[in-house]
This record gives C-alpha cells, structure tokens and sequence, in this order.
C-alpha cells in the first residue's frame, strides 16, 4: 500500500508555544532551553509560525489535533460528547450520538442534591455496568465511567438527532431538566430526547438502591444515583486519514483524548512502554517506539503531553526542562534513522505559563527532512521562526506541505 519516497512524522510538543516570561530572562521556555538538535534542524530545514485552526483562535487539542490532520474543526466538530467518548476508548462510529455524563445524586424528587455524586472515585466501574449496552427505542446505548465522577453515553441507531439541550441543570438545588430538541420541528433529534430522557430513568431505577450506593449511604456517603448527560455532539463520518492519503498512518501519543482522535481517524496505535501522559514520561523510549514505526508506517503522529502540563501549572522552569528532554529524543532519533524521514516540529495549540491556559498565539513550526530549499533561521523557537521560509501557515495546511514532499500529493490540474 506504501508508495511514499519517504515517511514523515509530526512531532507535536503539546502547547509548546509560549509568550516570553520574566523569570527566563523575558525569553520564553523554547527560547530558554538548550536545544541543540532543534536548532540543528531548523537550520537545515523550513522554518514558520502556525495558527492551528486561524489566527487568533485559541484551540482546544481536540480541535487543534483534528486541524493538524487536515479535516476541518468546524465542520467535524459538533460537541465536545463525541471526543471525550472517543478520549475514554470507548468505540464512536460517525452518526452516533455521544453526551458527557455525570454521576450525580438527587433527592427523591430529582432535585440534584451534588452534581459530582460527592466526588466519587471508586465504584462507578461496577454503577457503569448496569446501565452499558441496554435498548431503548431500537437506540443502543454505551455507558461508559470515566475518571471521577465522569462519564460518557454514546447513542447508536436510525434517525437521530443531537440538538438536544442538557439534562444536567449546571446548578445544585434545580430539579433535573429534561431533555429536549434545540428545535421542536427537528423530529431526529427530539427523538434522541426522548432515548436520553428513558436512559435518565433507568439511570435512576437501576443505581439508586445498588450495593454500591447501599455502602456509601451506610458510610455517610452521598450516593451516584442518576446519571447527567450534557454536551451532546454527533461523531462526524470522517473519511479516514489512511485512505485519503494512500498511506499507512499510525501515531505514538499519550493522552486518552489524542489517541481517541487518532483512532477515529483510521491511525494505527502503538505503544511506547513507560510513557505515562505526565513529566515523568519516558521520551527515550518513545524516541525508540518511533524509530520503529517509521520502517513500517509512512506517517507517524506523535504527541508529547508534558509541554502543556507545565504550561497549565505556570511552572516556565519544568518547561524548560522537558523541551530539553524532547530535544534529547530527537537526537536519539536521528543518530538511529538518519536522514531519510520528513519530520514537521510544532505544537497544537500555545499554553503560556503566563495564562495558564491555551492562548490564541500561533505556535513554532520546523519542516525537516530530504531535498528542501531552506531558509536563514538559525534556531528554533516562536521568535525566530517569524522570519523563515513557510511564512505563516493555518494547521490544515501541514499535511498536504508533507505529503508533496513525501511525493504522494496528486496533482491538481494537467
Ligand atoms: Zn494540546
Ligand atoms: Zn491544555
């Protein structure tokens, strides 16, 4: 299936981009660390700034990771309910229905007495089982817990709809609401209301005297017994990224949401042993998964999440330090593959220490690889990648940059 000259991999440093911060000298932490191979590759490669969906717009990395993919965060992307489905490994197929759900707890008149079921940590394995996989109204229903207090509900079968409001009121002390189409005239989704509403109910019948809620009750406990859905988005169909491009794709990334994302895509998902999705993640070895998947796969998606952990804890120092360890990894790569692989080096979305939450900057950019003009940046980060050669790209620009170097682009035209 392979007709690639060469395989390519998109290195996403999670919210690597940043603003300058005054405990770095007014530098920002790319600018701080020492990054010898990066700036190696900038210097023999392309170099740019990326808006990962447009200018301005601060990303999600649900959204910013679906742009970088080449699909359209607009048009794909309805609620948030199909991703964080997708992001517990549940199975979503485009048209299903997915929701965000709750474990709550309610009086006996459904006044939501704690929307988060007093925090519940254990237990909701076991609450989950008895509401997964049961029919109603030919609809099939997939519950699944997620972590905490949280879970999804993915909505599977004919005519559904998913304009629908929540039945999660938001508030403590509101009675719960029912669900109902955004549009009385929207027979699909008002139907998908009246699968929630039913779903709702039996939440309430099959958990509120469980032996679990029965023990929590018994040790002071507030009980999970109902579950709120909200969020409700429909999964796109989605014409997979391997059959559009003609390639073989897989991708090494850590959080459950990317992976989701990838899946849903038609990626491959490999492992790297000791990656955990936190500062202690073991880049070494996913360096190592990487040199593998680069001889079976023509394009690599990986996703280094630690970057946007130390940007969401405003920590500028421990993000210094795991871009340096970033850098290591690409230098094992390298002294391992060599030159005959197109690698793109950017980040989904900037997380400033600053903010402490994503931000609407545009992020660094570096194409590298066989056979390339070049341009005069010398290093690699968001400053002096303003003056190179790519100028100033949207993310959905990326794979098709990639994909004509990879020489599997058709031409458009005679
Ligand atoms: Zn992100
Ligand atoms: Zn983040």
């Amino acid at each position: 299936m392979s007709r690639a000259l060469y395989p390519a991999l998109l290195l996403i440093g999670d919210g690597m981009g940043d603003r300058p911060v005054m405990e770095l000298g007014n530098r920002t932490p790319l600018e701080a660390a020492h990054t010898p191979t990066m700036d190696r590759l900038a210097r023999e490669g392309e170099c740019g700034l990326m808006d990962p969906i447009a200018p301005g717009i601060r990303a999600g990395s649900d959204t910013a990771h679906l742009a970088l993919l080449g699909y359209d965060p607009y048009e794909v992307y309805t609620g948030r309910g199909p991703f964080e489905a997708l992001g517990i490994g549940m199975e979503v197929r485009g048209g299903d229905i997915a929701l965000r759900c709750n474990f709550s707890t309610v009086d006996e008149n459904w006044r939501v007495i704690d929307r988060r079921a007093g925090r519940i940590t254990q237990g909701t394995e076991q609450l989950a089982a008895v509401l997964n996989g049961v029919e109603i109204e030919g609809v099939q229903c997939f519950f699944k817990e997620s972590v905490a207090h949280r879970g999804a509900l993915v909505l599977r079968g004919e005519g559904l709809g998913a304009r629908i409001s929540d039945v999660d009121p938001h508030i403590e002390g509101e009675r719960v609401a029912e669900c109902r189409p955004l549009d009385p005239d929207d027979e699909a989704s008002a139907r998908t209301a009246r699968v929630v509403n039913a779903f709702v109910r039996l939440s309430y019948e099959r958990l509120k005297d469980h032996p679990i809620n029965r023990e929590r009750v018994a040790q002071g406990l507030l009980p999970a017994n109902i579950v709120l859905p909200r969020g409700a988005g429909v999964a796109p169909h989605l014409e997979p990224f391997p059959a559009r491009h003609g390639v073989r794709a897989a991708a090494v990334v850590e959080t459950g949401l990317i992976r989701g994302i990838a899946r849903f895509v038609g990626m491959d998902i490999l492992d790297a042993p000791g990656t955990t999705g936190g500062l202690d993640s073991d880049l070494m070895s996913m360096g190592r998964t990487l040199v593998q998947a680069l001889q079976t796969y023509d394009f690599v998606l990986c996703n280094v999440k630690a970057p946007d952990l130390c940007g969401h804890d405003g920590n500028p120092v421990q993000k210094v330090e795991v871009i340096e360890r970033m850098d290591a990894m690409l230098r094992l790569m390298l002294e391992t593959v060599g030159h005959d692989f197109y690698l793109a080096l950017s980040a989904d979305h900037s997380t400033p220490c600053s903010v402490r939450d994503h931000s609407g900057d545009p992020v660094p950019l570096l194409i590298w690889g066989p056979d390339l003009r070049g341009d005069e940046v010398q290093v690699f980060h968001e400053r002096a990648c303003m003056r190179g050669g790519l100028g100033r790209l949207r993310g959905r620009d990326l794979v098709p940059i990639l994909t004509q170097l990879m020489g599997i682009q058709e031409k458009f035209g005679a």
